[in-house]
């Protein structure tokens, strides 16, 4: 048994937390604010297999597989649905590149199919089905609740002996050469430090800091970190719009109804850097801009009223897709989820839990897709498409 660090308490370093400790592993988990506090307690809860290439489309397939187990191996309601998604064409074009993606998906097993407007309409009553010639729909696509999530994995890892510490941030690492041998940690105003076998980055947006503390260059995973928001109306009666909907061409606009308490959440790739790494402030030009979008997807929404606007981080690498892997002899990182870690975390966490306890997965996870060097290397991957 080794003893295992992980850095950062969203979902995924509290998923890999509750691996590592099925595996049999010692671990310590991270947090500098309260868990989840990040990017997972402000996602938009969906989750997706329809992708545009084999990596994603295959790790998907498989966190889906585990989503649809999960709240029965954890114990715990996570209102996980599979509701399904629903991306609409706007032109011929469009409609083209929707049958090659379904071509993609359907070869390794994905149901995706395209359906007319009529069907589209039947489950989404809401629709304005004018604008559009096609749909993509893949009903084993869905949503679950973030905030259960993430408080269930924690629970069962907290059973297992994982010794999860909140409001406790990481603020150095000692390392001899490649190996990282200790975490420097602040305990109310003291600054202690615990032996280590092996580190994890699962920092997110403040991966990069992270990456120095090891002694990297801060650029070598480069993540930056976007800031995305959501606006949701008063709950609707269920079934309304059930799906994520989402016209790519809108400026990846989207809505999907809470599975919790039947708001529409309303989103857009609508998205700023941050002034500052803590900028949270929602803007009144989001609200205007994503309630436009909004309200052409599914006019009756004008009568809605709104009820919340939050903003959180898109963590984002050149490429969109995340960092997953080995960065030095004993020091791992899963990092820069953009808008698709929640979704992925259950395959993710369960292929790292692996790579660091057994140095293998059976988890189809393509670690030469997700290198975290491929940026070093001039490599990146065609773009994942990032929304929610
Ligand atoms: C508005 C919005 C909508 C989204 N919608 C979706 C969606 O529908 N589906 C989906 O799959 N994804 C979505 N996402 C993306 C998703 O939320 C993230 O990809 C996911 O939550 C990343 O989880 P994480 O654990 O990697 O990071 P985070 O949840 O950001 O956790 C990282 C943690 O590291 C902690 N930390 C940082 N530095 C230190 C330190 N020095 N010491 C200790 N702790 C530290 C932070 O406090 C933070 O809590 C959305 C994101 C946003 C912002």
């Amino acid at each position: 048994m080794s003893k295992v660090a992980i850095i950062g308490g969203g979902i995924i370093g509290v998923a890999t937390a509750y691996e590592l400790a099925k595996l049999g592993e010692e671990v310590i988990l991270f947090e500098k604010n309260y868990f989840g506090s990040g990017s997972t307690f402000r996602c938009a809860t969906g989750i997706r297999a329809q992708f545009t290439d084999e990596a994603n489309i295959r790790l998907m397939k498989y966190s889906v597989e585990r989503w649809e187990r999960l709240e029965e191996e954890l114990g715990f309601d996570i209102n996980f649905k599979q509701t399904g998604y629903l991306f609409l064409a706007t032109n011929e074009e469009e409609v083209e590149a929707f049958k090659n993606n379904i071509k993609l998906q359907n070869k390794f097993g994905v149901p995706t199919r395209l359906i007319d407007m009529d069907e589209a309409k039947e489950i989404v009553p809401i629709l304005n089905t004018e604008p559009f010639l096609a749909g993509a729909w893949n009903p084993k696509d869905g949503k679950a609740n973030p905030f259960k999530t993430l408080f269930a994995y924690l629970f069962r890892a907290r059973e297992m002996g994982v010794d999860a510490r909140e409001y406790t941030e990481v603020v150095g690492l000692e390392h001899e050469g490649d190996t990282v041998t200790a975490v420097k940690f602040r305990n109310g105003g003291k600054i202690e430090s615990v032996k280590v076998d092996a580190v994890i980055n699962a920092a997110n947006a403040w991966a990069p800091s992270i990456n120095a503390m090891a002694g990297l260059r801060r650029d070598i995973v480069p993540i930056k970190p976007y800031k995305h928001q959501l606006v949701k109306t008063e709950p609707l009666e269920p079934g309304q719009a059930e799906p994520l909907v989402c016209p790519p061409s809108w400026n990846d606009s989207y809505i999907i109804q809470d599975g919790e308490d039947g708001g529409i959440i309303c989103g857009s790739g609508i998205e700023h850097e941050p002034k500052h790494p803590w900028d949270y402030e929602p803007t009144y030009d989001f609200l205007v801009g994503v309630l436009r979008y909004a309200v052409r997807i599914a006019p009756p929404l004008k009568h809605a009223h709104v009820v919340r606007q939050w903003a959180g981080f898109y963590a984002k690498t050149p490429d969109k897709n995340p960092a997953i892997g080995k960065l030095l002899d004993n020091f791992y990182i899963a990092a820069g989820f953009s808008g698709h870690g929640f979704m992925m975390a259950p395959a993710v966490a369960e292929a790292l839990a692996d790579l660091v306890s057994k140095g293998h997965t059976k988890v189809p996870l393509d670690w030469d897709w997700y290198d975290p060097y491929r940026f070093e290397r001039g490599e990146l991957r065609s773009s994942a498409f990032q929304i929610g």
